[in-house]
């Protein structure tokens, strides 16, 4: 039997050899219920998946075998029942990587068993461990890998050289919202329709819920993104033909009333496998290749799933297991009950106010909410990052242990001390201002430290870097901001004032 974990549903996993035919292999699906007892997921997330899974299972027919089962070795004993000896270690059973070192651990400790390369990325690990290697030990930098995977993978590329002789167009990016309207007016984004499996996933959730089995975060609605390959290539289509020429200018950029802006939403589609990343890439670079889309924007896109997608999941298994402790900055906070609980009514800042609500009502949001708003709030507040990590798996459609790890861990909480980005990404109230339409009805004034109007970020801004001086000095892309806080009039009171928030809605 081939075993297909749940983010492994398209065709790119079903072959169990590295390309063997394997096209009769008997396949088998579990569906774990102590997954979703162990965590409070988003209702959104816990259906997506489910949703998927079993929509995958439909189409598989008689060739899987779908357990439900407490746990995964539960259902690899009920399978076993079927055919091999019964005793769940499983015999004779092979699997692509899984993509947790948790999965790794569990399939690697079964016998029988038989780990296959992963799939679903455009770089196989060892050929980053050897990457790596070949740095002898310097710090390794997203920049340098994307280019290597460009030159690998002949992406945008021009006889050897980058397309338009320059590997990263940033500089005609990064633009921030245009001030005269509320939305980007490019076209609506591709919704799924829900069917009888969806329908049947909110039944057993319901039942669950009643039960006091499991609990959920967040609304329920319909279901948002694709949960089979059939409706994320749509998805990818709609997005290329529609988005993506818009893509580079605002990808920074926030307006409360387009959330979605250009951006793609595809990142729970090749998070469960249903779409290869190369599929991605190479439909861009068609798209620009052909007139339909500037370079700058397919440049930001590509670097997105060719730069970004593929270092953070290189860095999940090149950083290892106790990556996830990180604590550099000693924060230990706990996370307040709003937060948890998206409470995004208690608060009265704007911005974080309307990126709550798209968490709590969707359960997704682009990067620089989830960077700059969300993390950063974390960040300046010093909640523990082992919770603030384990808040954006559960909260997010599209969190994954090995998307979690270097993305809140190392970009937004800087708890690894700088291993993964040479700075800590976060801001005062100017930067939103700046890329956003949020601060302007706010309650609270981004150029304010101080007083009733001061804004949470622009104080909390000061009030991290104060805390923090003595690492920050020495780090040259704070270094000049640490500086001023030797001038900076009021710092008493910044300090006392973010002293008695404590852990309220700001
Ligand atoms: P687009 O903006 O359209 O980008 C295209 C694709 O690039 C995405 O679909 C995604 O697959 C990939 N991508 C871009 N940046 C990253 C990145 N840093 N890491 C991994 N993939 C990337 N991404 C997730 O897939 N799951 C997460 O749980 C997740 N958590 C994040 C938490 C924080 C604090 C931050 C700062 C980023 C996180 N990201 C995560 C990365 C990024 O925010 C999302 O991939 C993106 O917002 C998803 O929306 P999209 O598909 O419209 O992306």
């Amino acid at each position: 039997m081939h075993w297909l974990f749940g983010d492994q549903l398209g065709p790119h996993f079903l072959t169990p050899g590295n390309d063997g035919p394997g096209h009769n292999t008997p396949l088998l699906m579990i569906e774990s219920r102590s997954v979703f007892r162990r965590r409070r997921f988003h209702r959104a997330k816990a259906h997506l998946v489910l949703s998927a899974m079993r929509h995958r299972a439909a189409e598989l027919g008689d060739r899987v075998t779908y357990v439900r089962a407490d746990t995964y070795r539960d259902g690899l004993d009920r399978a076993a029942r079927g055919g091999g000896d019964g005793d769940g270690d499983g015999d004779g059973v092979s699997v692509h990587h899984p993509t947790s070192h948790a999965a790794l651990r569990l399939v690697r400790a079964l016998p029988q068993v038989t780990v296959g390369p992963a799939r679903g990325f455009l770089v196989p690990i060892a050929d980053f461990a050897a990457w790596a290697d070949g740095h002898g030990g310097k710090r390794l930098r997203q920049e340098d890998f994307y280019h290597w995977v460009r030159r690998e993978h002949d992406l945008l590329m021009e006889g050897g050289r980058p397309a338009a002789g320059r590997w990263n167009l940033d500089h005609d990016n990064r633009e921030p919202p245009p001030r005269d309207t509320t939305s980007l007016q490019i076209g609506r984004p591709y919704r799924p329709r829900e069917d009888d499996i969806d329908a049947e996933v909110r039944h057993d959730l319901d039942r669950w819920e009643r039960d006091g089995d499991v609990s959920f975060v967040g609304r329920d609605g319909p279901r948002l993104f694709p949960a089979t390959r059939a409706e994320a290539r749509r998805a990818l289509r709609r997005f290329v033909e529609q988005r993506l020429a818009t893509f580079g200018p605002y990808e920074d950029a926030m307006l409360a009333d387009d959330p979605v802006m250009s951006h793609s939403l595809l990142s729970s589609s090749l998070n469960l496998g249903l779409l290869d990343p190369a599929e991605c890439v190479e439909q861009a670079e068609q798209a620009w290749r052909e007139g339909r889309a500037p370079l700058n924007s397919v440049e930001g896109f590509v670097r997105q799933i060719a730069g970004w997608r593929e270092y953070v999941w290189q860095l999940y298994w090149h950083f290892g297991e106790d990556y996830r402790n990180s604590n550099a900055l000693d924060h230990t906070a706990p996370l307040p009950g709003w937060w948890s609980e998206l409470d995004a009514d208690a608060v009265r800042a704007n911005c974080l106010r309307t990126v709550l609500a798209q968490v709590r009502d969707t359960g997704w949001t682009h990067h620089i909410p989830r960077l700059m708003i969300l993390g950063s709030h974390a960040l300046q507040r010093g909640w523990n990052p082992a919770a603030v990590t384990d808040w954006f798996h559960r909260c997010f459609v599209d969190g994954y242990d090995w998307v979690m790890l270097p993305n809140v861990v190392g970009m937004s909480q800087y708890a690894d001390g700088g291993r993964m980005t040479t700075k800590p990404y976060t801001s005062g109230g100017a930067y939103v201002n700046r890329m956003s339409d949020l601060c302007g009805p706010c309650v609270y004034r981004p150029g304010d430290r101080t007083g009733e109007h001061a804004c949470p970020y622009t104080a909390g801004y000061w009030a991290f870097l104060d805390r923090h001086r003595e690492r920050l000095a020495g780090n040259h892309r704070v270094a000049r901001p640490v500086r001023q806080l030797d001038r900076l009039t009021g710092l008493a009171e910044v300090r006392e004032q973010e002293h008695a928030r404590g852990d309220t809605p700001p």
